[in-house]
């Protein structure tokens, strides 16, 4: 039931299956209401419905389809006018989908458009109210495919290294104006995801593939402990605080007056 304080309103997209219906729940869990949002309205309901029961939390729902201009614009005034609003899950995506040669452009459009523009949109219309309030929390769901691109369609990568780069820009530029930021890399996991893009979860190796209900109980665990990137499944945290170190260590480097010795420009 009820047990927790209300911490406001958590906006999770797509939260009707999957990665986004298991945050929402443990959102609720946590003390927030909820608006989950998604196309399909019957599966939303569900899980509000659900959610609702258990914990009590107000749950709001609303059918959106991120790749339509009017809805992503509906939204965004939602965004920007529900006072209540203090967390925003960007979590709908897509794509384990095929390669570049078989991708038709009209899926390279939808794969950018949800993964890439809904993701930013959103984020532009919920930082001017958070940072009126010095306050909220933004979750981008990135994915290892963005530091490790060779493992699915490289569109799919890119647009999660978007959205690794686009969070580690919103730290750098809001922090300091109470806004906290992550953004979870999870591995592969136990979805509809892979169903979806005609590869069955089951075709691969299971030691590779968490639940859900992990990946987002250990997501929320880096958000508690103030990550601003986590990675589930990485065993050796060092790892990546080495790779981070690496690319700070390059910084002072990567804009100069003339190009480097080696490449023997005279001027
Ligand atoms: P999922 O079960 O397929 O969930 C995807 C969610 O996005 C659904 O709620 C879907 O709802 C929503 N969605 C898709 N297209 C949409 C659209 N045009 N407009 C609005 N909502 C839309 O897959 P998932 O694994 O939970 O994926 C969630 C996130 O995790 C994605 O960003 C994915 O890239 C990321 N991720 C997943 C894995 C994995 O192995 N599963 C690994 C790394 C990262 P409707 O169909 O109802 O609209």
């Amino acid at each position: 039931m009820n047990t927790q304080a209300n911490k406001g309103k958590a906006v999770v997209t797509g939260a009707s299956s999957g990665i986004g219906a298991i945050y929402a729940d443990r959102l609720a869990r946590r003390g927030y209401d909820l608006v989950l949002v998604a196309r399909d309205e019957a599966k939303l309901q569900e899980v509000a419905n659900t959610i609702s029961n258990a914990t009590g939390r107000k749950v709001e729902t609303i059918k959106a389809d991120l790749t339509s201009t009017a809805d992503l614009r509906a939204l965004e005034r939602t965004l920007a006018t529900d006072s209540a609003i203090t967390m925003l899950v960007n979590n709908a995506g897509l794509g384990a989908g095929p390669g570049l040669l078989n991708a038709t452009p009209e899926y390279l459009d939808e794969l950018i458009a949800i993964n890439v523009t809904a993701l930013t949109r959103l984020t532009r219309a919920i930082v001017p109210a958070f940072i009126s309030r010095s306050a909220g929390t933004i979750i981008n769901i990135s994915s290892i495919a963005a530091i490790a691109p060779e493992v699915l369609n490289g569109t799919y990568g890119g647009t999660k290294a978007y959205v690794l780069a686009f969070t580690q820009s919103l730290h750098h530029e809001f922090a300091d104006k109470g806004i906290q930021v992550q953004a979870v890399l999870p591995g592969a996991t136990r979805t509809q995801f892979w169903d979806r893009a005609g590869v069955p979860v089951q075709h691969l190796p299971q030691e590779w593939v968490m639940t859900a209900e992990d990946m987002v109980d250990a997501a929320l665990v880096g958000l508690d402990q103030k990550e601003l990137i986590t990675i589930p499944a990485l065993p050796t945290l060092e790892n990546w605080n080495q790779f981070e170190a690496a690319r700070e260590a390059m910084r002072g480097g990567l804009s100069a007056v003339k190009p480097a010795v080696r490449y023997h420009v005279a001027s």
